[in-house]
């Protein structure tokens, strides 16, 4: 048999490499790899006369029609897979997840392969209650956090597969497995970083209060079920993998620590990670009673997996080291590099740099491509609906004709009606200033995976002014108008808060909310970030004073009163501050500046709390505080 891997130079796609190697001595095996950041094809070294190797990427159709020549059976590890780096860079997870997978999947039909094995994550299924004794089974829906952009991308990569083979009827089966551990596995993830920081002499971090829950696999265990899933499987199914190891991050982190000949003194609780979800556990029940799995290296032997590991990387300093060095671009599409991801030891997660010499990509704008096939007959009574209640608006019909036709052709379309159907119906006023007519529409570009629109209209005020308003909708997704609060950090502690001020109207009264506000339409939530740092709090984050810490996702609010679909993200970011940026900053002191922002000390965080009404704010606060993230403590 001749068996494509994909991802093979990656974590666990080497690891079943190497086992497949081992055990299936007749097969003929072929890695089709991009060696991206994660991927290293000295995880292959040891093997290489074994197999074959092609560098390729799983979307590109014509890489993929040349590794797919001659191939019986498919094993799909290739993906973005981390979490801290989805939030970044969300389109490269949904381009190699959804779209690679399905492209896959179409070639691998062209070429008459039959066999496919998606391999998928327990992420998929969400998060279990802390304390619950629940456990992820084949039949738990999917329902992955909203602010899991990872996860997200792997439960509609998922979904692919399952249409395909309902539309195909090829032999396809799918397997969601648990956190793996084991060699091979790049540095910045949790095993293999607690190890090598402690090798390096740095501390274990464990992040938030160390009690989020993974369920522990080895890769053999990971590889002996796949392999399994490929000889006996049935057509269509899903098996899960986890060998009932489930632990919290500090029990970990403990135990790394003490194999690794260390006492208690070596572990430091550090801000948590976003989108960590609390807990993950596996039934494998089904895998174990109708194909006879055995997790070997299990539960009771977890000492043993970890020593093994652990004395893996102690050996393997030249395998490990230079993955240190690698720093991933963050890019999308035809925009400009401009920021690296890479890890920071200290506080085990992803950390950004900057170069200040590129510059952020030109504005994009999305052209509509509406079609008439979009039409059906529901549809169209909607668009009736809708249209004859626009020519009732006096906005519309001083609109001209070619912005009306736009937003007609955007009636149409059912990912949008919804939007136009608020328009329509909505009083023609925006705040308190009079909507005269719509001047512009704003799309977000249809690479990313969410839809946003903008619907910019003049306006007048009382007094007779006019100037441009708009009233956007975003999807769900990583780009809905996310809000930040901003923590200042003076020689590693937390100091103060950085508030925007404003006065409110119509009485005067200071109000505080959050940095942050509705993207560009072409932005990532990353330049956001960027872009307001320096515009609402004056900071260079680009200069040498001044750098990004920590990015804390803090979820998602939902304080629309009904107007838009727009469930912000909000988000806690540290600013590591020199006095460059501000002025000489003591401790327990206010600063009110000229511009729009206060510096708000985080002693007195209770006197502000009495102050605000902004929901973002004292919901980031709330979250901030209760998820024990940061050393603030508000009462
Ligand atoms: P990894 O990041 O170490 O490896 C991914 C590999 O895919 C890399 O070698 C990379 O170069 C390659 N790749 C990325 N984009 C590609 C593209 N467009 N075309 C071709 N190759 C591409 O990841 P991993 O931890 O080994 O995970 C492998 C698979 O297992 C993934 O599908 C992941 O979702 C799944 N999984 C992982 C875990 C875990 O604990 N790590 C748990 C359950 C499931």
């Amino acid at each position: 048999m001749k068996v494509l891997i994909t991802g093979g130079a990656g974590f666990i796609g080497s690891n079943f490499v190497h086992y497949w190697a081992k055990h299936h001595p007749k097969d003929k095996i072929r890695v089709l790899d991009a060696l991206t950041y994660a991927g290293n094809y000295e995880n292959l070294r040891p093997i290489e006369k074994k197999i074959e190797f092609i560098k390729g990427d799983i979307t590109n159709r014509e890489q993929l029609r040349q590794a797919l020549k001659g191939v019986d059976a498919i094993v799909h590890f290739a993906a973005e897979t981390h979490v801290d780096r989805s939030v970044f860079d969300p389109g490269s997870f949904w381009k190699t997840n959804v779209v690679g997978t399905r492209t896959l999947l179409e070639e691998a039909k062209k070429a008459k392969v039959d066999r496919f094995h998606q391999i998928s994550s327990d992420e998929v299924y969400g998060e279990l209650p802390l304390d619950s004794k629940e456990r992820f089974s084949e039949s738990t829906p999917y329902a992955p956090r909203p602010d899991n952009l990872y996860a997200i991308s792997k439960a509609e990569a998922d979904r692919v597969v399952k249409d395909f083979y309902k539309e195909t009827g090829m032999f396809i089966t799918i397997s969601n497995c648990s956190n793996n551990y084991g060699p091979y596995q790049f540095p910045e993830k949790y095993v293999p970083l607690l190890v090598t920081n402690l090798i390096d002499g740095y501390k274990a971090p464990v992040h938030g209060d160390g009690r989020h829950v993974r369920d522990w696999i080895h890769t053999d265990d990971h590889a002996r079920a796949v392999d399994l899933i490929l000889q006996k499987g049935k057509p269509g199914e899903t098996y899960l993998i986890g060998a009932e190891n489930d632990r919290p991050n500090a029990y970990i982190a403990e135990r790394v620590v003490y194999l690794s000949g260390k006492d208690a003194g070596w572990i430091k609780y550090v801000p948590d990670r976003h989108s960590n979800d609390r807990r993950y556990a596996i039934d494998a029940t089904k895998i174990i009673e109708e194909l006879g799995w055995k997790p070997e290296v299990s539960r009771d032997k977890f000492d043993d997996g970890l020593k093994e590991t652990i004395g893996w990387y102690k050996k393997n300093e030249g395998w490990w080291r230079p993955l240190l060095q690698r720093r991933a671009l963050i890019s999308d599409g035809d925009k400009k590099v401009f920021a690296y991801m890479s890890l920071d030891r200290e506080v085990g997660k992803t950390k950004l740099s900057f170069n200040p010499e590129e510059t952020v990509a030109k504005d994009d704008r999305a052209k509509i491509a509406l079609t008439e096939k979009l039409l059906t007959e529901e549809n169209k009574r909607r668009f009736d609906l809708i249209k004859n209640k626009l020519k009732t608006r006096k906005w519309y019909l001083q609109t001209d004709s070619r912005k009306r036709k736009e937003l007609m052709a955007l009636a149409k379309n059912p990912r949008a009606a919804g939007f136009v159907e608020d328009l329509a119906n909505r009083p023609d006023v925006i705040g308190d200033e009079k909507q005269l007519k719509l001047v512009k529409l704003e799309y977000a570009p249809k690479k990313y995976p969410i839809y946003g629109i903008a619907a910019w209209f003049e306006v007048e005020t009382s007094s007779k002014e006019k100037w441009a308003q708009a009233i956007y909708s975003w999807g769900v997704g990583p780009k809905s108008g996310a809000r930040f609060l901003v923590l200042i950090r003076q020689k590693g502690k937390i100091s103060h808060l950085a508030l925007l001020k404003d006065n409110q109207f119509p009485m005067g009264a200071r109000v505080y909310g959050l940095a942050g506000g509705f993207p560009r339409m072409n932005e990532s939530v990353f330049e956001l970030i960027l872009r307001k740092l320096n515009e609402d709090l004056g900071v260079d984050v680009k200069s040498e004073s001044t750098k990004i810490g920590e990015i804390v996702n803090l979820g998602r609010v939902m304080p629309d009163a009904g107007m838009t679909s727009n469930h912000p993200l909000i988000y806690a970011i540290t600013l590591d501050v020199s006095e460059k940026i501000f002025p000489p900053i003591r401790v327990g002191e206010a600063y009110d500046f000229e511009e729009d922002v206060v510096l708000w000390p985080v002693e007195r965080l209770s006197e502000l709390v009495n102050k605000v009404d902004d929901s973002y704010f004292l919901a980031a606060l709330t979250r901030l505080t209760l998820g024990g993230i940061s050393n603030i403590k508000l009462f």
